[in-house]
């Protein structure tokens, strides 16, 4: 949308999106739910690993959506984007429930944090080079922060990164970077001088394919390769490419994280289709598991978990639309999107029993094995339980400071 256009009404919107929708993606079909018909058994695997195919497949659709002007509902027309409030990016989200769109998750970074902080921070020659070529998945963004030693205690990183005339010169290892392997685009936190923790870090973005990056693929539980360790050897990196001041990568980093908790708690009650509770108990029944007492009860649970996600979100909403800054909530979201996943792994492996980890060829059966094992990760990516709980008690509730500050808890 341009500056000389009207905006139109969330109803004018949902129907252009709709039409657009119609036009790329197959609507869902009635009987889409878990025990459905679906001749091809479909994942709930939460880490498993993007397959090539599924990267494929999301970089294609948001190409698609970028084309008919559906990829940036919310960014600044001078950006690039629609320059819509962010009431159309639900309605764009909610029109899309209605159709077989592919999972977004290979692009959730890319989208969700990388983009947002190169739009922030970045030099204009950064944001010409990246930030359009993310937004329409030309190219595709990760976030290196973590690192061995470094993981809620961020700011403990101890890559580095030396100023060499016009470049910087990175060296040292990044753990736990989801999608490493199919990035193109890295953003790097680094300590640039010696003084006090949170005022020697600098933040740049990364050429993944520049000389020096090695990514090595981590094997998951789950099965899946989707988290990687990423070495940094003499990588040379434009100062051009620098987000935001020398050594005031602090404060860079945490609006990425502000970024990223936005992206999750958001999905606290049902965001990705997980948590359709008519689909849930439709499922149960198709099992025959539906009066067993103790999967009814653990059903309920579910069911009270993600209708307080809603409840929470819209006060969220209300607060953020009131306030124009993200608060505590972010971290209760976060925390009842963990809730909400082991309530529902509980449900489905009361309700499958031993199906769950025998391959029958049963739709939606063996298919929940990989969400039950990748729930325990979402404990830890994103910013952990007890971080989040440190945040809500020291931020909402007024309650003593950690001797961990809670200011340099990470959460990816
Ligand atoms: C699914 C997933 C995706 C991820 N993706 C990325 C990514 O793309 N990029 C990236 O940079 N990183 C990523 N990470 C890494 C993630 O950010 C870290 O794992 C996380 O911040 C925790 O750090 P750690 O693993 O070093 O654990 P630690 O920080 O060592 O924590 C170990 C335990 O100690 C607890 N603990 C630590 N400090 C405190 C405290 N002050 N008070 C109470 N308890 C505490 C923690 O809660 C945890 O239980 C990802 C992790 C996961 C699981």
């Amino acid at each position: 949308m341009t500056e000389t256009q009207t905006q139109p009404s969330l109803d004018e919107f949902r129907r252009e999106a709709h039409a657009v929708l119609s036009a790329i993606v197959p609507r869902r079909r009635a009987e889409d739910r878990p025990g459905g018909t679906d001749a091809e058994p479909r994942r709930y695997a939460l880490f498993s690993g993007s397959t090539a195919e599924e990267v494929r497949a999301a970089v294609e659709y948001q190409r698609q959506l970028f084309d008919a002007g559906l990829g940036w509902v919310s960014g600044p027309v001078e950006d690039g984007g629609a320059g819509l409030p962010t009431a159309y990016e639900r309605a764009l989200a909610g029109v899309e429930r209605e159709f077989e769109v592919p999972s977004k998750s290979p692009l959730s970074v890319s989208l969700g944090m990388v983009s947002p902080t190169i739009a922030r921070f970045a030099s204009e020659s950064t944001k010409r080079r990246w930030l359009l070529a993310l937004r329409r998945a030309d190219a595709i963004g990760c976030q290196l922060f973590s690192e061995p030693s470094a993981g809620s205690d961020l700011a403990a990183v101890t890559t580095r990164a030396v100023r060499e005339g016009d470049n910087w010169v990175l060296n040292g290892q990044k753990v736990w970077t989801s999608g490493a392997h199919y990035s193109d685009v890295g953003i790097v936190l680094a300590r640039t001088a010696a003084g006090p923790r949170y005022r020697n870090l600098t933040t740049f973005a990364v050429d993944m394919h520049a000389p020096g990056v090695e990514v090595r693929r981590l094997r998951q539980i789950t099965g899946g390769a989707d988290f990687n360790e990423v070495f940094l050897s003499d990588v040379r990196v434009s100062d051009a490419d620098r987000l935001g001041e020398v050594d005031a990568g602090w404060s860079v980093a945490m609006a990425m994280l502000m970024f990223e908790r936005e992206a999750i708690g958001g999905s606290s009650s049902g965001g990705s289709g997980l948590f359709r509770m008519d689909r849930l108990a439709q499922w149960l029944r198709d099992l025959g598991r539906a009066d067993d007492p103790a999967v009814a009860q653990a059903f309920a649970r579910v069911y009270s978990g993600v209708t307080a996600a809603k409840a929470m979100r819209a006060r969220a909403d209300a607060n953020l639309r009131a306030n124009g800054v993200p608060g505590p909530e972010m971290s209760l979201g976060k925390l009842a999107l963990t809730a909400n996943l082991a309530a529902l792994s509980d449900v489905v492996s009361l309700a499958l029993g031993p199906l769950l980890a025998a391959d029958t060829g049963h739709a939606d059966t063996f298919a929940w094995s990989e969400f039950v094992l990748g729930v325990p990760g979402m404990r830890i990516g994103g910013g952990t339980d007890e971080i989040h709980r440190n945040t809500v008690a020291e931020r909402a509730l007024g309650l003593p400071k950690d001797t961990q500050p809670t200011l340099s808890s990470k959460g990816t």
